[in-house]
Parts: structure tokens; C-alpha cells; sequence
């Protein structure tokens, strides 16, 4: 049956590729019978398109637009990858469609810029029991790329649909801090807001001596404050095996920093999130900070989220060392594993993911974030899809990389205004060194790696013109071997983390 599928399938495709001279190509795992014909995606001619092949009875034919034809004997719609279609295609194929993922399990967020790396994003994930957030932007990314909540999400049901992908997926508006921010990532019909507290945390407190602190704390007390005093000043935290204490100074500095994001969380969650009557993964990121998350500040937190009725369904604190983006982690690793332990403890002693952000390429660390999450962690990436795309570029196109490097170079001051990050620009090599064949090793060296990571918007958006052109028209031409090297990417960072599952120790 599958065979004969398949010879007609050919043979139309062949047809119409003769017709309009040229290439094309059905994806095989997109392929859905339906009562009497078929739809499945295919490639005429560089471009993506549906194909509706004899299914003028099935019920959803007329909510697909597009061209009809005759083909040999068949009758076949050729629907665009537009909007309207994927609308069409999420109602009548929902795993195309985002879900909430919850509060408990693996689950993996896997920012896409481009809106070509969902393919390979899948290939990767398939069959590891990782829930995927396939769908990831923050307003940040949106605003640099020129992209929408809505075509971000659109790119995604496509790639879904390519690889006929059915075990469902998530829809995370990122690193949003506005109220407006988070209705129109909701009302774009995603499943998942993480809510950036950075601009409602004090970041000041904690450089402040002693006297100061209390000074500004009796200043701002409130009957909340009298409150909080007597649930955590002085009194033991317990929580598996762990017991934190709060002192005064210590309790005044947590109260003073975290209190106003506290209250805007709130806020957020009962006008926004709760009033929907709909089941919502909301995440937390109290990382954007210029100090670590301590495990009683993250306590305090956790603690005040619940007693408020607040259901979260991950927390990001700031880890110790350094997450930046795109590189391994930087700092003293026992130390690390030391904190992160408690933070995983405190985490699942409330129920909610520990969610690590700016958590690609983080290998020397994924197995120790493996060992104690168990199965509460939420991993989310943002960039990395981005660099394994210019690897792609490297391959067939390294002159272009060339120029990027030169024009990423240029608008160095402008990036870093968008995005902290270590690089020290002393260590780039000088553009006129840069040749086709060393220019692979901007993409290993931390520096360069991170210049090219920040600075993807004057590449990307629409106005950057003929870098954009090329840079699409590359991948797209070399889909296969892009999905390739992501799959790759991905599962290095997953057989790390299970590496760490794996020899679990004494937790718990
Ligand atoms: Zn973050």
C-alpha cells in the first residue's frame, strides 16, 4: 500500500516538477492519509508548500487556500506555508499545535532565530523523553530578527508537520516583562510565559553595609514585611535533607531585593495567567541579576509564590560561575555542584522545574545538572541553533562567513548593548587574517563565538538586506545538512545530561 502511495506521490511530484522545471521533493515522514487522499509537505522549487492530493471530500479541504491542478489522474491543492494554513493545519493536525508541558519531567527549550532549525530540533529529541519547547523568543530576539510571536510559532508547526513529530511540544514567550508583553505572546496562542523579574529586582541591596540595610528596611516596612518576619526571620528552613536559616541582615537584604518582584509576579499571575482558565507552563527567571540566586533567597521565593497561591511550573535562579551564552561554563565546577544541589532540592521540595538559562554548550557541567534535577529540570537554549547554522555556512560558504565576521566586528558596540557577555575583543583576530580557510575557528573560539552569537540581528532582520538573502537561501538550499549538525549538537547536550541521571548518588 505504502509503495503504491509512493509511486503516485513520485510521480505527481515528477510531473510537476517537469511543468515548472524545477527541483523537487516530498518530505516521507509528513505524509497523513486521509479518508480517501493525502497531504504532505513538499519542496517545489526551493519553496515549501502543502499538497492536498485527492482530498476534495475531506472535511478541512476548503479551510486550506491554494491553487488547484490536474496532475495525471489526480486532483492536487497546492497550499502555501502561510499563516492562514498553519492556522488551517493546527486545527485539523493538533500535535501541530503547542501544549503545556507541566511541571515535572525533562523538558528542553530550543530557541529557533531562523525558523529552519525545528527539523533538526525534532530529529534530536525523538525518542528521548524529553518534552521540547520548540517555539522560544523573547522580545529581545523578536525585535532583532523582525520577527512576530505568530510567525515564530508558524515556522514551527511547519517543522513539526515535516517530520510528522507527534508527541507534542511547547510555545515559551521568553524573558517577558511587560504585561502587554505577556497577553500578546498569549494571545498568539502560546503555552508557556517566562516572566523576567530583572527590572523589579533591587540589585543594589546587596552591595549596601550593614546599617544601611536596615535603614532602608525600616523605612519601607509594611504590614507585609511584619508578616514575612514572623513566617521566616530566625526560623529554620527545612526541605529534604536541607536546612537553610535566616538571619536578620540576610532576611532584610532577601525581603528588600525580591519583594517588588514578588508582588509583580503576583500581579502578572492573577490578571493574566490564572484569568485565562486554561492550564499555562509559567516560569520565573529571577537570573538576569548581577549577583547569584543564594539557595535562601531561592527558598524565600519558592516559599512566598507558594503561600500566595502562585503555581509555577519552573524557577531560574542565577547559578554560581558563569552561564554565558553560547560558550562551556566558566568557574570552579565542585563549587558549583555544592549550590546547585540545594537549588534542585529546593525546587523539588515545591514541585516546579529548576530551569537553567543560557544552558547550551554548558558540557563540562550537563552531568552534574543530570544528577541532580532528576526529573524536574528545564534546559533552555536560545542561540546555540543560531551558531550551528553558521557551521553550515562555513562548509559551503566560507567567504560569507568572511564578510559576516567583518560586519559582526563592526557592529560589536552596538551587540553588547543588547547582550552581557565576557568576550574581550583584544583576543578577536584582525578581520584581515580571517580566510576561508581558518575562518572555522571563529566558531570555536570563545570570543569570536560569542561576537557572532550577540550579533545575529544585523544578519537577520529584514533591513539587513543581502546578508539575510544569502543566509537563508544557503540553508535552505543545504536543509539536510543544517538538521544534521543540529540533531548532533543537541544530542551531545542530552547524552550528558543522562550521563548524569544515570550515576545518580545519594539525592533524595
Ligand atoms: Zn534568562
Amino acid at each position: 500500500m505504502f509503495e503504491e502511495t509512493n509511486k503516485m506521490l513520485s510521480s505527481i511530484i515528477e510531473e510537476m516538477g517537469e511543468k515548472t522545471r524545477q527541483n523537487k521533493y516530498i518530505y516521507p515522514k509528513s505524509l497523513q492519509r486521509l479518508e480517501k487522499g493525502y497531504i504532505t509537505l513538499a519542496k517545489i522549487g526551493g519553496e515549501k508548500v502543502l499538497l492536498l492530493i485527492n482530498a476534495t471530500n475531506w472535511l478541512g479541504y476548503n479551510d486550506f487556500s491554494g491553487n488547484e491542478m490536474k496532475i495525471g489522474g489526480s486532483k492536487v491543492k497546492i497550499a502555501p506555508t502561510n499563516h492562514e494554513n498553519a492556522c488551517a493545519l493546527r486545527w485539523y493536525f493538533p500535535f501541530t499545535a503547542p501544549m503545556p508541558l507541566g511541571n515535572n519531567g525533562c523538558s528542553m527549550g530550543m530557541g529557533d532565530r531562523l525558523g529552519l532549525a525545528t527539523p533538526g530540533h525534532v530529529r534530536a529529541i525523538d525518542g528521548t523523553g524529553i518534552k521540547p519547547v520548540f517555539a522560544q523568543q523573547s522580545i529581545r530576539e523578536l525585535t532583532l530578527t523582525g520577527r512576530s510571536f505568530t510567525e515564530v510559532l508558524d515556522d514551527v508547526t511547519w517543522g513539526v508537520f515535516q517530520e510528522g513529530y507527534q508527541s507534542g511540544f511547547g510555545a515559551d514567550g521568553d524573558h517577558l516583562k511587560h504585561e502587554n508583553e505577556v497577553k500578546e505572546a498569549l494571545d498568539a496562542g502560546y503555552t508557556m510565559i517566562t516572566l523576567d523579574c530583572s527590572e523589579k529586582l533591587d540589585n543594589t541591596i546587596g552591595t549596601k553595609a550593614s546599617s544601611e540595610i536596615a535603614e532602608v528596611y525600616n523605612k519601607q516596612k509594611t504590614d507585609i514585611a511584619y508578616k514575612l518576619e514572623d513566617i521566616y526571620l530566625e526560623k529554620n528552613l527545612t526541605f529534604g535533607r536541607y536546612k537553610l536559616y535566616l538571619d536578620e541582615l540576610n532576611f532584610k537584604k532577601i525581603v528588600l531585593t525580591y519583594l517588588p518582584a514578588i508582588n509583580h509576579i503576583e500581579n502578572i499571575y492573577k490578571n493574566n495567567i490564572m484569568s485565562r482558565c486554561k492550564e499555562i507552563d509559567f516560569e520565573i527567571s529571577i537570573d538576569e541579576t548581577t549577583f547569584p540566586t543564594s539557595p535562601e533567597a531561592h527558598f524565600f521565593v519558592a516559599a512566598e509564590l507558594e503561600r500566595r497561591d502562585i503555581k509555577v511550573t519552573s524557577i531560574a535562579p542565577r547559578f554560581i560561575g558563569e552561564f554565558q551564552k553560547g560558550i562551556d561554563y566558566i568557574g570552579d565546577i565542585s563549587k558549583f555542584e555544592k549550590q546547585f544541589m540545594i537549588h534542585a532540592a529546593i525546587a523539588a521540595f515545591f514541585g516546579y522545574k529548576l530551569s537553567i538559562h543560557s544552558g547550551s554548550d554548558k558540557f563540562k557541567v550537563f552531568p552534574i545538572i543530570g544528577k541532580y534535577t532528576r526529573e524536574r529540570l528545564h534546559l533552555k537554549t536560545a542561540g546555540t541553533s543560531w551558531l550551528e547554522a553558521l557551521k553550515v555556512v562555513a562548509r559551503y560558504q566560507p567567504q560569507l562567513l568572511c564578510a559576516m565576521y567583518r560586519h559582526a566586528l563592526m557592529h560589536v558596540d552596538k551587540a553588547r548593548s543588547y547582550y552581557q557577555v565576557g568576550m574581550d575583543i583584544t583576543k578577536m583576530p584582525a578581520p584581515e587574517t580571517v580566510t576561508e580557510d581558518n575562518v572555522k575557528s571563529i566558531l570555536r573560539q570563545d570570543d569570536t563565538r560569542q561576537l557572532m552569537h550577540i550579533t545575529y540581528g544585523f544578519f537577520l532582520h529584514p533591513e539587513a538586506g543581502v546578508f539575510r538573502e544569502k543566509i537563508y537561501s544557503l540553508l535552505k538550499n543545504n536543509e539536510e545538512a543544517y538538521l544534521d549538525i543540529l540533531k548532533k549538537h543537541f544530542s551531545k547536550h542530552i547524552e550528558l545530561i543522562n550521563m548524569g541521571q544515570s550515576s545518580k548518588g545519594g539525592m533524595r
